[in-house]
């Protein structure tokens, strides 16, 4: 069953399509990454769901329920951490964690003082003192705090160094493991999104490329190289087309069967199949996908 269902969203800020019709599913119980380079409309996503974007194209369906404007009672239920997260500059650490707690009515003292032994925050200093790998920390207790069922971090290792990155993993998977809390996470880092994610989302440009489970995407994704006298084989998101030698060359990445069927039938040969590691699986979606 989904926890989350985007259908068709859109978002333009100005001149710039942010979303372009992006639809995806999240899982109950999953760990989905979504990935995507620079600008390709992950925090637009994020924030819509998190209601705080309100104008926009399509429906989002969450917890089995259409959200609309002005209704946020949902928003209990879901945990976000923001890219930045800048707000209540002066408070203490302390302050906010029980102001959030009153406003939620979730004081979550067994889970602060969970991270706490494990990130040790200065929780006693102002907020306008910490850096951005402690604010990062900061929102990750809040979103915790409550104990939601469906948890958004956009970028969470953004700005922490190698070994509270690391630790925070270790957190992530035994609080799922704990809760069975449904994750929705995005991340520039593919070695991050390969070892936590069960599924992968590729936005680009606004635009869905692709929604799968990593281990199918990993074993079924392959690159060929193929080519013929002349021709033109409809591969959505081939990665180049070239006249070589008198041939056509084609360099297309997809689900193995099925780029190989439609090389074949508009009578392309084969002349090598090459498998991919999931880096070099985004890297080439990314370059077919303009
Ligand atoms: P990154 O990985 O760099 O954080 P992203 O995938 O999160 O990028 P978004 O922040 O959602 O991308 O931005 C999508 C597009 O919308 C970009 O072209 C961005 O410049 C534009 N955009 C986002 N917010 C605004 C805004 N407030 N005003 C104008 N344009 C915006």
């Amino acid at each position: 069953m989904n926890i989350l269902k985007c259908e068709n969203l859109t978002k333009s800020y100005g001149n710039v399509k942010a979303l372009n019709e992006f639809s995806f599913t999240v899982p109950r119980g999953s760990i989905t990454g979504l990935l995507g380079p620079n600008g390709a409309g992950k925090t637009t996503t994020l924030k819509i769901i998190n209601g705080l974007i309100t104008k926009y194209g399509g429906e989002v369906e969450i917890f089995g329920e259409k959200i609309s404007p002005g209704n946020f009672s949902y928003r209990r239920k879901i945990g976000f951490v923001p890219e930045e997260f800048s707000l209540y500059e002066y408070m203490k650490g302390t302050e906010i964690i029980a102001f959030n707690g009153e406003l939620t009515g979730k004081s979550g003292e067994k889970i602060i003082e969970n991270l706490q032994s494990v990130f040790n925050l200065p929780l006693e200093r102002k907020i306008a003192t910490y850096s951005r790998g402690m604010r990062k920390l900061l929102s990750l207790y809040l979103a915790l705090q409550t104990n939601p069922e469906l948890l958004v971090l956009d970028e969470p290792t953004d700005g922490l160094d190698p070994i509270v990155r690391s630790k925070l993993f270790d957190f992530i998977f035994d609080y799922v493991a704990r809760f069975k809390t449904t994750i929705l996470f995005s991340s520039h880092i593919l070695s991050e999104i390969e070892r936590i994610s069960d599924r992968v989302i590729f936005i680009k440009n606004g635009r869905r490329i692709l929604e799968e489970d990593i281990d199918s995407l990993k074993e079924n994704s392959a690159l060929f190289v193929a080519k013929a006298k002349s021709g033109n084989a409809k591969i959505p998101g081939f990665v180049t087309y070239e006249e070589k030698d008198g041939f056509m060359e084609i360099r297309a990445i997809g689900n193995a069967k099925e780029v190989e069927e439609k090389l074949r039938d508009a009578g392309f040969e084969v002349v090598k199949k090459i498998p991919l590691t999931f880096e070099e699986i985004v890297v080439s979606y990314t370059e077919a996908y303009k």
